[in-house]
């Protein structure tokens, strides 16, 4: 099952090691914190330090180290709840003004690889989604054909007949194609955004956990274990890893692991016969699952919702194996080069939220669909920090919900991964 170079790490470092960053004592003050150096955090700082603002990058582990550098590097509209949910929730016009951002956001990142000529393997090779049901087929076809007019993304419907044209895999009965999704490589994100990060002036202190943020005046003191740093504004880029040092937020934040495996570089041409043209691949399965073929067309990036709270990618290993060869009976026997995890930030309303009141500000909860929305609103967060224009995002106007009893921990996320299992397996 492990190849002889397996090692449970993340595949996107090989290639693109993470940036270094100090790891001693951070400064004694700066005009703005950001906790967490992921993409929210990274593109927030750069607005900040552009306005002129001292501004420090701290986080707990190394730069990236979070969701940002080990993803799946798929990119899509990422807006999750349909516009007629939002309509019926904060109105049609906020509704739309969300939609729209949804769509600017992905513009954004495309903007970031095109005219800005940041290199992170950008590549418009679109996301054939399949569904796992008859029933489904139906559902996933509808929604695509009910896109709300002007806000819509391209697509075209494959039957069954037809979705070898986008997958090789007797799996699926039929699917979506979404021609103008598109793929990254998430560390060489990371680096791109952290070096223009660099050259605007942020400072960074890496391994450098945030135990505390309190106020004091119309200050506050981060604490760290390294010592204290005094702010006028703090921003909490901490997504998925949300902890004790943001009550508040970690009462919102819903953290999911999601588990990818690499296979074994394979022979470049059965790749491309299996997902021609490097495709994203998605499918209807609540317990979701994600893969694309690596940049270099060698290998399969096959991720999913592999357990409910495992840390170790290496106990992962044996299910997502398992699930690769139900898309694709012939890997049966392919061997696996890496396996690494990550914790997602879900929110209650499936919404991420950005916001900020008295100096201290958030923006998290992408929902496992980070990679265009963490870049986007961290730059609308540093814009708004910073008070330039650029900085009012919609979300700003919706409420961040928690639940009762609720403080961080996901002790429902096992029975709720078992009762979603029970639904994929009937095809509902
Ligand atoms: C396996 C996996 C696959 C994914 N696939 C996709 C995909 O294909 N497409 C997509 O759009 N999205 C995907 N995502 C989600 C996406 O990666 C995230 O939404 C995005 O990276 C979030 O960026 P961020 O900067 O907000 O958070 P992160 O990158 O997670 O950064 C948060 C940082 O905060 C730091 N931190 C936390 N607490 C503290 C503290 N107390 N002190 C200091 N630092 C702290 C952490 O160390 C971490 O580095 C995936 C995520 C995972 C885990």
């Amino acid at each position: 099952m492990y190849a002889d170079d397996y090692a449970a790490d993340c595949y996107w470092t090989l290639d693109a090691p993470l940036p270094q960053a100090p790891g001693g004592a951070p400064p004694a003050s700066a005009d703005v914190v950001i906790v967490g150096a992921g993409y929210t955090g990274l593109t927030a700082a750069r607005e900040t330090a552009l306005a002129g603002r001292s501004t420090l990058v701290l986080d707990a582990g190394p730069i990236g180290g979070g969701c940002s550098a080990r993803n799946g590097g798929q990119v899509a509209f990422s807006i999750k709840p349909s516009h007629a949910e939002l309509a019926a929730r904060h109105g049609a016009a906020l509704a739309t003004r969300l939609y729209e951002e949804g769509l600017e956001a992905v513009a954004g990142l495309r903007a970031l690889a095109r005219e800005e000529r940041l290199d992170f393997d950008w590549r418009e090779c679109g996301c054939f989604v399949g569904a796992h049901s008859p029933r489904l087929y139906g559902a996933l076809v509808r929604e695509a054909e009910t896109q709300p007019a002007g806000l819509g993304v391209p697509f075209e419907v494959l039957p069954r007949a037809r979705q070898h044209e986008a997958i090789d895999s007797p799996l699926y009965h039929g699917g979506v194609l979404y021609p103008g999704d598109a793929s990254v490589h998430p560390a060489k994100l990371v680096r791109a955004l952290h070096a223009r990060a660099a050259a605007a002036g942020v400072e960074f202190r890496a391994h450098c956990e945030v135990a505390a943020i309190e106020r004091d005046g119309g200050e506050f003191v981060v604490r760290t274990r390294l010592g204290p740093v005094r702010a006028r504004q703090v921003l909490v880029a901490t997504n998925g890893y949300t902890g004790r040092c943001a009550p508040w937020h970690r009462r919102r934040i819903i953290p999911i692991g999601s588990y990818i495996i690499a296979t074994e570089p394979l022979d470049a041409a059965l790749v491309e016969r299996l997902i021609p043209r490097g495709r994203n691949i998605g499918d209807t399965r609540r317990v979701v699952v994600y893969y694309r073929p690596s940049p270099d067309g060698r290998r399969i990036l096959f991720g999913g919702r592999a357990a409910a709270r495992e840390t170790d990618a290496t106990r992962c290993v044996p299910r997502l194996r398992r699930m690769l060869a139900e898309v694709f009976p012939e890997l049966a026997a392919v061997r696996v080069s890496r396996a690494w995890m990550g914790f997602v930030g879900f929110t209650f309303d499936t919404m991420p939220h950005l916001g900020g009141r008295d100096g201290l500000y958030h923006c998290l909860g992408y929902c496992g669909q980070g990679v265009p929305s963490a870049t986007y609103y961290g730059r609308k967060v540093g814009l708004l920090m910073a008070g330039r224009p650029g900085g009012e995002s919609a979300l700003a106007e919706l409420p961040f919900p928690a639940r009762p009893f609720y403080t961080g921990n996901p002790w429902f996320l096992p029975a709720a991964i078992v009762g979603y299992r029970l639904r994929d397996a009937l095809g509902w």
